[in-house]
């Protein structure tokens, strides 16, 4: 008799979990709450426009070639990825900008124009980030279930080593003098909902995991990637049932034995939940099954930022935006303070810009622009009535976009204006607080210290996704999917082998 495993949630830590437990023989099914599967990664379609809501940098693809080779399968056939150079442009508040790219020769070139002292520093740096990249990736930090503090002071004297455990800004810090070359190295813990004034500097991996394995665009764009794990989890057999809320974790003697949706029960050997955190903890599992997670322990972890984001299909092309862009206010350390600390709405903001069609014209009619803006705003223990406010922001970006940024004519060329609020996120994905990236990763919160992949409260019962270790990003969840794999693996007696995949990808 082949076991049950009930998924909760299809995010990309639900559905790469969901493809790594089917192909391990057990008999999966995955109950979404939403009508598709995708989570923070849904997709948009209107007008002739498509639209990625959510994650939109695909990067270490090698990462993404592991869930496909657990499932027997390559990449390549579900995929077709298309390197970008540069990686992204980084417009700053002077109009100075920087093009950020892999190639190690333009990046001094880049930084050269602002002090010449950055430019010759940035190898050294690098190297540093590679031996951040190295620890997480290369010898299996990411992957390892922090279940002890054993496990995590094991982790410690590496760590004080590599400096790890600065913040990342202090961190950049002792190897750039320019603002622009401190941001451009110090803000990737935004990428994945972390402060970089408090974020351990262990996440600063990133700049060389985009340097070594590419900033990459999927040709339909990241909901192809969703789509294809679908497709990979239904070829080997597995079941997926959206518009299916979980409402409990059923438990008898401490075990997961059943989820509920309404008055269908389906009775299983074991639960994943890949449905935020805190929503898990506090609305699945009955008052009396929450032991170690109480709900006071849980509300009193500090949960990641929001976004405030508009999805633009415009009449007209403005093809001086590239595929990716980040477009900065001058204020940095003050401005990342009012989002997460002071939980304000303020005068100014920086913004990211998708615009998909820079690569692939067939998301938005001919002659047309999909693109989206992302704002990175406070969650909503800010207090803020997005429902009632969010027209009136969205006008200030289109002015700001039209008047300062450049984009001539872009309000009367508006051909889809769609928004999306810290609410959305709470009322369409059950994020606790709206936030975009649940726990958040700072120093006092992660590995040991984040919630951890087997439930402490529940046998049986797991836990995938973004507040779980190693946390957000698209990278980050498919590895808390392989981490999560494991523990079943071992739970049930069962040897976890991981597959790679023969031909590394190259950009
Ligand atoms: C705006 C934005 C931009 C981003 N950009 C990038 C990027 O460019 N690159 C990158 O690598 N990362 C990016 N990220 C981060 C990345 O998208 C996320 O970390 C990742 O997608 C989260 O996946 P997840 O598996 O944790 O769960 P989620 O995507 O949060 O999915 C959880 C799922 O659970 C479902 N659910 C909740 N409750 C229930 C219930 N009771 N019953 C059934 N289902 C339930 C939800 O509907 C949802 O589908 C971005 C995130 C956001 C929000």
């Amino acid at each position: 008799m082949r076991k049950k495993i009930a998924i909760i949630g299809s995010g990309f830590g639900g559905l790469s979990a969901a493809v790594r437990l089917q192909a391990q023989g057990f008999d999966v099914t995955v109950f979404e709450k939403n009508e598709r599967v995708g989570g923070h990664a849904y997709q948009l379609k209107k007008k002739g426009y498509t639209f990625d809501m959510g994650p939109s940098l695909i990067t270490a693809p090698d990462v993404i070639q592991k869930v496909f080779a657990a499932a027997g399968r390559r990449m390549e056939d579900y995929l077709d990825l298309t390197y970008l150079d540069p990686f992204y442009r980084i417009y700053f508040h002077d109009k100075t900008f920087i093009d950020y790219t892999g190639d190690s020769a333009k990046m001094r070139q880049e930084f050269a124009k602002f002090n010449k002292d950055d430019a010759a520093n940035y190898d050294r740096f690098i190297e540093d980030s590679r031996k951040l990249y190295d620890a997480v990736i290369t010898d299996g930090l990411g992957t390892t279930p922090f279940m002890d503090l054993k496990t995590y002071f094991g982790f410690v004297p590496k760590a004080l080593k590599l400096n790890a455990l600065f913040p990342a800004y202090t961190f950049v810090k002792r190897y750039f003098k320019d603002f622009r070359t401190r941001f451009t190295f110090s803000f990737h813990p935004l990428f994945i909902g972390a402060s970089p004034f408090r974020a351990p500097a262990i996440y600063l991996m990133i700049p060389y995991l985009e340097k070594n394995g590419g900033v990459w665009f999927a040709k339909g764009g990241m909901y192809a990637f969703v789509q294809a794990l679908e497709k990979v989890f239904l070829e080997l057999g597995g079941v997926v049932k959206t518009n299916s809320p979980v409402d409990e974790i059923v438990v008898k003697n401490g075990r997961a034995t059943a989820v509920r949706v309404g008055s269908d029960v389906f009775a299983i050997d074991a639960v994943v939940s890949n449905a935020d955190f805190a929503h898990t903890q506090t609305k699945l599992l009955k008052p009396e099954h929450r032991k170690k997670w109480t709900d006071k322990k849980v509300l009193r972890l500090d949960y990641s930022m929001s976004a405030f984001l508009m999805y633009i299909g415009t009449k007209k092309k403005y093809p001086e935006l590239l595929h990716h862009t980040l477009i900065l206010s001058e204020r940095y350390k003050e401005l990342v303070k009012d989002i997460f600390d002071k939980k304000i709405l303020p005068d100014d903001f920086s913004m990211y810009l998708h615009v998909p069609t820079r690569t692939d014209a067939d998301m938005a009619p001919e002659g047309c622009e999909s693109m989206y803006v992302l704002i990175p705003v406070a969650n909503l223990a800010s207090g803020l009535k997005w429902d009632t406010i969010k027209e009136q922001y969205a006008d200030k970006v289109l002015q700001f976009l039209e008047e300062d940024f450049g984009m001539k004519d872009l309000r009367a060329n508006l051909d889809v204006l769609e928004l999306f609020t810290p609410e959305d996120f709470k009322r369409d994905r059950n994020s606790h607080l709206g936030s975009a990236w649940g726990v958040e990763p700072s120093l006092q919160q992660t590995a040991y210290f984040r919630p951890h992949n087997r439930s402490e409260d529940v046998s049986n019962l797991y836990i995938v996704g973004t507040s779980t270790h190693p946390g957000a990003g698209v990278p980050g969840v498919l590895m808390t999917a392989e981490t999560t794999h494991k523990l079943v693996c071992q739970d049930f007696g069962l040897s976890f082998q991981e597959k790679m995949h023969p031909e590394p990808i190259v950009g």
